[in-house]
């Protein structure tokens, strides 16, 4: 069974997380989204409501599970037994952010692989901060 982890923020969760979400369930066989601590931002939402609005989004996906974690990634990841780290591209400002932590988590798990999957183009302008602010002017 090929299991894998997808964590973020998701601060809201947008339809460029969505995106990301339904590729990576059709390939792998158990998909864990995972909210978990991003230090550098600050949280508008909970973790409770982030979780409850993941759950809404993704209730169709029988395979998909979302949790909350306060444990490092890769510790959380061994413990589901993961083999894969997935992760969304939009543009350079990503990938840039991407290598580090890959080459970071690799260093430590090399067990365990980033996937890094690109969104449909309709999805690749899309941040949850650019929805936060438009949302904040009404
Ligand atoms: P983090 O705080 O860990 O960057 P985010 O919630 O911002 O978490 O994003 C989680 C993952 O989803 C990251 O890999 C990010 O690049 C990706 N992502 C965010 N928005 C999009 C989008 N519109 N399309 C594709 N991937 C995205």
């Amino acid at each position: 069974m090929k299991i894998a982890v997808y964590p973020g923020s998701f601060d809201p969760v947008s339809n460029g997380h969505l995106d990301i979400i339904r590729r990576a369930a059709k390939i792998f066989d158990k998909l864990y989204v995972v909210v978990s601590i991003n230090k550098k931002k600050s949280s508008t939402f909970t973790n409770e409501e982030k979780v409850w609005m993941l759950k809404e989004v993704t209730k169709d996906l029988d395979n998909v599970v979302v949790e909350a974690s306060q444990d490092l990634l890769l510790n959380y990841a061994q413990s589901k037994e993961a083999c894969a780290i997935i992760r969304g591209l939009r543009n350079f400002i990503d990938y840039q952010d991407e290598i580090t932590l890959f080459q970071f988590n690799r260093s430590i798990a090399p067990n365990i692989d980033t996937f890094i999957l690109f969104p449909s183009a309709n999805n690749l302008f899309l941040s949850s901060s650019s929805i936060k602010e438009l949302v904040s002017f009404n």
